[in-house]
């Protein structure tokens, strides 16, 4: 059985243009595999009436609720005076608390001002959680059913308190959750694939989380007999994705990429056009990319395609910057570079540079390897941006697919 837990994030800025709440995201991350569901969130103003209503309509709803933000020193840090509202009790100052808050601003040779001592305020029947970051705790408390947390907002605060005070008492549920990882298909074809297997395991177990050629299977499974349920599941569902699966829960298209390409001692030089050089940054933000990737190029301008990759000019005229041939031209000239795999990237990431025969997102994709050679064409939907990250996906995951089957 999973406890519902909701969520919410104090902040007038948060509901502006400023900042993005990304606590929450952090939370639910945390949270999964804990016996929680996050049922619900929300994003408030500061202000003390809007927190306490925000609390007192979660009761009786949810057990467990997650406040973030507002526990500062100043006026608009609201968060202590509307949970104590919701819950109908009383906040008191803690004077251990004032003492630790003067002596953190003595070592800064700074007095503390009167205003800040509001951070040493608790709220009736709170538990203190330290906060080795910064100056205000976060607190606990329960209210009949429902546990009432409080955080501080600033992130690296938010984690700390969360990870070392609140996580160590809500164990890990082993095998409750897993991600599988795909790549190079749409999300309507993984939704035709697994939908047969909904029956046995339940719609409600099973999300699909598309992003750009990359597809997230995350399969739950809760309470008694989880372990079991999850490993039936796992191997439907993996049986499922077949050669689309790249990897297992925390591992990246580009990790998997490289740890094929480490197993078989190749080495990989990219040639990108369109992505800018993104394909190289997906690779290099991997730890030990440098056993595996030696470089690349992005040669934007025909003239650089000819003069660092070595492509034909000839090519470029008779069949257009974006087509196969240049695509696979560039890759070998890629490999050149002393790799034994490559992969290449021409195309239109717009908005202007269309036609009809080559509308916005046309993108050509050339894999070399030395087994196998991988070509493929397509028409990429969205923006500018949403072009190249598309591309740039499905350029790592052709270079998979032609390591991997040869
Ligand atoms: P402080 O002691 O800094 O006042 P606080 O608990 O009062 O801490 P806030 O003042 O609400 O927190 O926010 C501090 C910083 O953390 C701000 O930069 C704010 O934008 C950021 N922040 C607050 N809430 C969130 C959130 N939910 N997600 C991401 N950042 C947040």
């Amino acid at each position: 059985m999973t406890t519902p837990a909701a969520f919410i994030a104090v902040g007038s800025e948060l509901l502006r243009t400023q900042r993005t709440d990304t606590n929450s995201l952090l939370a639910a991350r945390l949270l999964r595999g804990r016996g929680f569901r996050l049922v619900e969130k929300r994003c408030v103003e500061d202000d003390e009436a809007a927190v306490a209503e925000a609390v007192a309509s979660l009761a009786g709803r949810v057990g467990l609720v997650i406040v973030s933000g507002g526990l500062g020193p100043t006026a608009d840090d609201v968060t202590r005076e509307g949970v104590a509202r919701a819950l109908g009790v009383g906040i008191h100052r803690f004077p251990p608390l004032e003492e630790a808050l003067a002596a953190r601003y003595r070592a800064l040779g700074r007095e503390v001002p009167t205003f800040a001592l509001k951070m040493a305020d608790i709220i009736e029947g709170a538990e203190i959680l330290p906060n080795p970051r910064g100056t205000a705790p976060g607190q606990l408390l329960v209210s009949g059913d429902m546990t009432v947390v409080l955080l501080p907002g600033v992130p690296v605060e938010f984690e700390t308190i969360l990870t070392r005070h609140l996580l160590p008492r809500w164990p890990v549920e082993e095998g409750t959750v897993r991600v599988l990882r795909l790549a190079g298909v749409y999300e309507s074809q993984v939704e035709a694939r697994v939908a047969p297997l909904y029956e046995r395991f339940g719609r409600e177990h099973v999300t699909i989380l598309a992003s750009r050629g990359l597809v997230d299977l995350v399969l739950e499974a809760a309470g008694e007999g989880a372990c079991r349920r999850m490993s039936d599941m796992e191997e439907a569902f993996v049986a499922a994705a077949g050669a689309d699966l790249y990897g297992v829960d925390d591992v990246t298209l580009a990790g998997a990429l490289l740890a094929t390409l480490r197993q078989r001692g190749w080495r990989l030089a990219v040639a990108e056009s369109c992505t800018g050089g993104s394909v190289g940054a997906r690779v290099t933000a991997e730890a030990g990319a440098s056993e595996v990737f030696i470089g690349g190029v992005v040669a934007y301008s025909n003239a650089l395609k000819a003069q660092l990759l070595g492509v034909d000019p000839r090519l470029v005229e008779e069949h257009g910057a974006v087509s196969q041939p240049v695509a696979e031209a560039m890759a070998a000239g890629a490999l050149r570079l002393g790799a034994e795999c490559a992969v290449a990237v021409t195309g239109i990431a717009g908005p202007g540079g269309g036609s009809e025969a080559k509308p916005v997102g046309t993108v050509h994709l050339a894999a070399l390897t030395p087994t196998g050679r991988r070509h493929e064409v397509f028409t990429f939907p969205g923006d500018r941006a949403a072009v190249r990250e598309w591309a740039t996906n499905m350029a790592l995951d052709l270079l998979r697919r032609c390591v991997v089957g040869g």
